[in-house]
């Protein structure tokens, strides 16, 4: 009922102006020095395909898609015209016992880009959710079968499955966990990442390096079924390749070796696919890509390109049967797990809206035509700064390792970032690592601009 439209106004971001310090200080802003980031505000009021425009109306290159969630760019018409639809249709509907039917055709569409034996679906409204719900899945996977000593959950170090209190146990990047004391047991793999120096190109040999094996790495979790038995262990949760640690890549090999010691010792393996569902790799999963099929998949992000919050869980039906099968009368058999946004149907609509578009432009095929081109771009940087130590690429991500700076360890990489928005290109710093990961709509001549800027930001680094 268009007529209640309030009669105050609501500015839109692009008439809003960086007020004064109070203005600023009352938003406590996540994973932003708030103080820096007030003294020098970096306000986003638009954005146009692989561009942001800023305050001062600066188009920005999107070298990060967002947060790795935008790959088809911003303001794609036929989102914006599903995500208005739906919102002026059904702005809400009660997320249990009652449903909306976009949830079920989104959760169609997924699962037709998923290893197959993946068909069930359950939604969140984020990648954070998204890991807790797929580690209380397997936890009460295992009590329902019967097997209840089975609950201890395994991670590996540098992992990242998002900030709540299961992805931040399993989870492995360390200054995310120490402020926030004891969470879930946990035990953690040791990272993948190559030693400085090796620069691979996408994903490194099964033999790389010394100790930096494939198989060798994988091999680790028999080390942690010997110390707590495999009658104690729930699942293990990786990242077929992770982003936020600054693109790690899996050396041939290793996912494989962990798929066969899970399968082998009834472990449940959970593949953290936030970063590289729907096109990342070159693929319309990690799992297709590196042809490992988990027993479990998060999503988020990219689902909707994202412009609504929305993540997910696919199981392998095995698993949903057995909650659905576990007896009793048939309406007290609730999975009791839900957030009040699983499934909103707006975000779903996006999602439809996103999932359509990924398809119709062959997203995946997209990525895998610039992956060489960015490849070599990407590699063309070693030599450019002494701090320089290492690069790894893989399909339209790369990460690139800076050396501490003396008493500041992290600051290379922050006045890296600083300094290409300053130039005109937005890329992330994460740790002692740059992150890279353009839109897939990229052009060529976009990617030889983002990564020269890089350069040029590298040459003058001291
Ligand atoms: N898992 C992975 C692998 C991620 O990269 C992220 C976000 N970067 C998350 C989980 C958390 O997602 P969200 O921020 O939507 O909660």
């Amino acid at each position: 009922n268009l007529s209640d439209t309030p009669t105050h106004t609501i500015p839109t971001s692009a008439e809003l102006r960086p007020g004064d310090a109070a203005w600023l200080a009352a938003h406590w802003m996540p994973f932003t020095g708030n103080r820096q980031f007030k003294a020098d505000p970096r306000l986003i009021v638009a954005a146009d395909g692989a561009y942001l425009i800023d305050a001062d109306g600066r188009r920005v290159f999107d070298g990060l898609s967002g947060l790795w969630c935008t790959g088809l760019g911003h303001g794609r018409r036929e989102i914006v015209e599903a995500v208005s639809r739906q919102v002026a249709t059904l702005d809400y509907a009660p997320a249990f016992q009652f449903g909306h039917p976009l949830s079920f055709e989104l959760a169609n569409r997924i699962v037709e880009h998923l290893p197959a034996g993946l068909n069930r679906v359950m939604f969140t409204a984020s990648g954070s959710e998204a890991a807790d719900t797929a580690l209380k899945i397997a936890r009460a996977y295992w009590r329902v079968r019967g097997q209840a000593s089975k609950t201890r959950l395994i991670g590996r170090a540098k992992g990242y499955h998002g900030v709540n209190f299961g992805g931040v146990s399993v989870g492995g990047i360390v200054g995310n966990r120490k402020l926030f004391g004891q969470g879930v047991e946990a035990d953690h793999l040791p990272h993948t990442q190559p030693p400085a120096g090796a620069f691979f190109r996408g994903q490194p040999p099964a033999d790389g390096a010394g100790l930096y094996a494939g198989a060798a790495l994988a091999d680790e979790l028999l080390r942690l079924i010997e110390l707590h038995d495999a009658s104690t262990i729930a699942a293990v949760i990786v990242e077929p390749m992770s982003g936020s640690a600054g693109v790690v890549v899996p050396p041939q090999g290793y996912l494989q070796r962990l798929r066969d010691i899970c399968t082998q010792h009834d472990i449940l393996l959970i593949f953290d696919e936030v970063i590289t569902g729907f096109g990342r790799c070159g693929a319309w999963t990690g799992s297709e890509a590196f042809g490992v099929v988990p027993d479990m998949l998060t999503f988020a992000k990219q689902v909707t390109n994202g412009v609504q919050p929305l993540g997910g869980v696919a199981v392998r039906q095995g698993i949903y049967d057995a909650f659905i099968d576990a007896g009793g009368p048939t309406y007290a058999l609730e999975f009791p797990h839900g957030y009040t946004y699983s499934a909103h149907p707006v975000a779903c609509a996006a999602g439809l809206a996103s999932m359509a578009l990924l398809q119709r432009d062959n997203a995946p095929e997209r990525v895998r035509a610039l992956a060489p081109v960015f490849e070599a771009k990407v590699h063309s940087l070693r030599g450019a700064s002494p701090h320089l130590l290492d690069i790894r690429n893989y399909g339209l991500a790369a990460g690139l390792t800076l050396a501490p700076a003396p008493g500041e360890p992290l600051k290379r990489p922050f006045e890296v970032a600083m300094r290409m928005w300053a130039k005109g290109f937005y890329v992330r710093y994460g740790g002692d690592t740059v992150q890279l990961a353009p839109p897939f709509i990229s052009t060529e001549a976009e990617i030889d601009r983002l990564v020269d800027a890089l350069g040029e930001t590298l040459r003058a680094l001291d």
